[in-house]
């Protein structure tokens, strides 16, 4: 399901700060070689993350699921003076094209990137978090959410990309509810029902759960 009308979109990236040279590039090489490169963020999506990240000034941000480093170096041009960002992912392949792409940001000193499993990263991981950005496998959102909530401090953020699901949320009667869906489901429900956060489910690109922890 398209969500928006595409002339729409293309209407709030004209007027949207441009992506600058670095983004457009891992934009292109992330097309040019490697698969499924609608998970990357985007201009529209990587432009919220770094307005979002440059308003709460973060001293610690947690990404599960870097991909191809995009959303990453856009959270980590809103840190606060000696934060740090760590992005997990579990695709080994990708690494030295993301650490090249690290490295060209500038910022390849803040962002701790770390390969293997984040059901088994996150618990080695030290202190609290003020940005946490879940976009990883959608069956263990819920469970990732789990295990940061505790550990974001009062007034941090927890994101969640594909809330939407590209519309399959909207599910009727009778309906065959494939697993993905049924995970995003019950994420968005988790949320909603947690009374340590204030939300927003955003309609912007496929959905972004936003919520604020009390
Ligand atoms: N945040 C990126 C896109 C992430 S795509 C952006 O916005 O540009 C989802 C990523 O999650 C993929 O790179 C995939 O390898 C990773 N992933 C899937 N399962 C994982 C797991 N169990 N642990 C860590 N990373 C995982
Ligand atoms: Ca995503």
């Amino acid at each position: 399901m398209e969500l928006f009308n595409p002339l729409l979109l293309a209407y709030c990236e004209e007027h949207s700060s441009p992506e600058d040279e670095l983004l457009k590039e891992i934009s292109r090489e992330t097309h040019a070689k490697v698969l499924m490169p609608r998970m990357l963020s985007g201009h529209l999506q990587g432009r919220l993350l770094e307005f979002i990240s440059k308003i709460l000034r973060p001293s610690s941000v947690l990404e599960i699921g870097t991909y191809t480093g995009y959303s990453a170096i856009c959270m980590a041009r809103g840190l606060a003076p000696g934060g740090k960002l760590v992005t997990l992912d579990i695709n080994e392949e990708l690494e030295s094209m993301v650490r090249e792409f690290f490295h060209k940001s500038g910022l390849s000193d803040r962002i701790d990137y770390r390969i293997g499993n984040a059901l088994d990263l996150i618990p080695r991981l030290e202190g609290n978090f003020d940005l946490v950005f879940i976009d990883a496998d959608k069956a263990n959102y819920i469970t990732y959410y789990q295990m940061i909530v505790e550990r974001v401090n009062p007034g941090g953020i927890v994101l969640a990309d594909n809330a939407l699901w590209s519309g399959k949320v909207l599910v009727k009667e009778g309906d065959k509810i494939q697993k993905d869906t049924q995970a995003i489901l019950d994420f968005n429900k988790t949320v909603q029902h947690d009374p340590r956060v204030e939300n927003i489910l955003l309609p912007i690109r496929d959905g972004i759960m936003m919520a604020r922890k009390l």
